[in-house]
């Protein structure tokens, strides 16, 4: 598959840029704002060449895009992309606004186009074990989630995310993967939400903790989240607990497939979870795509998708800014 990157991002380079070169797809062009960054980037990253000019990289005979510039110009990447007949994979999260994301969506579905959303997690073989103990029935019912989504934000990303604008910050970095995941593992929609944020030094809100609820065919189950770009010792972890076990995931909210699932019985039993292959979540996922773009399948993580998990961050950015608890519908509008 042949490949053009709106975005010379730190992104593109550690992850997608790699994985592409993993399953022999090719990077022919990168687009920067920058021209002669852009050139610099696609020498040093093994990219064909870097141009300032969208129009003429998705007229280079791509078959697909990756938007990974800073959130609030992954539509108008995501607009040429379809534009010219192009799937689209983009960063999370999908955009800054509801409207935004939905329209991106809507113009990939028109355009006839796959569009994907770069929710990494569901290709981490962790979190797949996790959906598979909820699928099988080994939990039982679902009765909560607990997420803990805490990093020390690395040196080199302290920028842009670190901003006021829209598109900046831990709901829109963290919080937006958490309410993906979580709808990912329990196939439950995040109905409700509360939430209070900290400052801790690395930016005006650098930390949050959310309480909410979870439902969905009749289930009702509880929603803690706690994300954070300061804790520089933190174990990140997914719990679910359900009427039959619980499973505790420790690691799991990572780029890498390392981390361990335990189950865990009333009677004090424990057991590891055997995850499977621990294949690169970036290889994975971009494997799966590829299929999508063929005709096969859909990809790990839709557009649609997209907008459920940008719906859940915003509306945590809600009851933020207002103190208040916020509930969503159940196409996933603010209600
Ligand atoms: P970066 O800050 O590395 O890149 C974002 C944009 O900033 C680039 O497209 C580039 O603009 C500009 N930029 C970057 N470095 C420089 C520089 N040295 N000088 C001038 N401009 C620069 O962002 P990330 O890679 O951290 O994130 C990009 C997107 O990917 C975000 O949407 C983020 O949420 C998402 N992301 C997703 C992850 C995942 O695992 N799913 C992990 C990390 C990020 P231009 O291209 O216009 O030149």
């Amino acid at each position: 598959m042949k490949w053009a990157l709106i975005g010379a991002s730190d992104i593109a380079a550690t992850q997608i840029l790699p994985a592409l070169r993993q399953l022999g797809h090719e990077p022919v062009v990168v687009v920067g704002s920058d021209g002669e960054r852009a050139a610099r980037y696609a020498v040093r990253n093994g990219v064909g060449y870097g141009t300032t000019s969208i129009e003429e990289a998705l007229a280079a005979g791509v078959d697909a895009a990756y938007v990974s510039t800073t959130n609030e110009r992954h539509a108008a990447g995501v607009h040429a992309a379809v534009g010219a007949g192009c799937h689209v994979l983009c960063e999370k999260p999908l955009a800054p606004s509801l409207d935004q994301a939905r329209a991106m969506v809507d113009a990939a579905a028109g355009a006839g186009v796959v569009m994907a959303t770069n929710h990494h997690l569901r290709n981490s073989p962790v979190i797949a074990a996790l959906r598979g103990l909820v699928a099988d029935g080994t939990l039982g019912r679902v009765l909560g989630v607990r997420v803990a989504h805490t990093n020390l934000l690395p040196e080199r990303l302290r920028g842009w995310r670190l901003g006021s604008e829209a598109g900046a910050g831990v709901v829109l970095d963290l919080t937006v993967h958490d309410v993906d995941t979580v709808r990912f593992v329990t196939g439950m929609e995040v109905l409700e939400v509360a939430a209070i944020g900290v400052a801790q030094g690395m930016s005006g809100l650098d930390a949050v903790a959310v309480a909410g609820r979870l439902g969905g065919d009749g289930a009702d189950a509880t929603l803690h989240l706690h994300d954070a770009f300061t804790t520089p010792h933190a174990r990140t972890a997914f719990e679910v607990f359900g009427t039959t076990a619980s499973a505790l995931a420790t690691d799991a909210m990572s780029q890498t497939p390392d981390g361990e699932v335990v189950l865990r019985r009333a009677d004090r039993e424990e057991v590891l979870v055997d995850v499977g292959e621990r294949e690169n979540l970036y290889v994975r996922g971009l494997r799966a795509f590829a299929e999508a773009a063929a005709g096969r399948g859909d990809p790990p993580c839709t557009g649609e998708d997209g907008v459920r998990s940008l719906a859940g961050a915003l509306a945590v950015t809600e009851s933020l800014m207002t103190g208040r608890r916020v509930s969503l519908g159940i196409a996933g509008d603010i209600a």
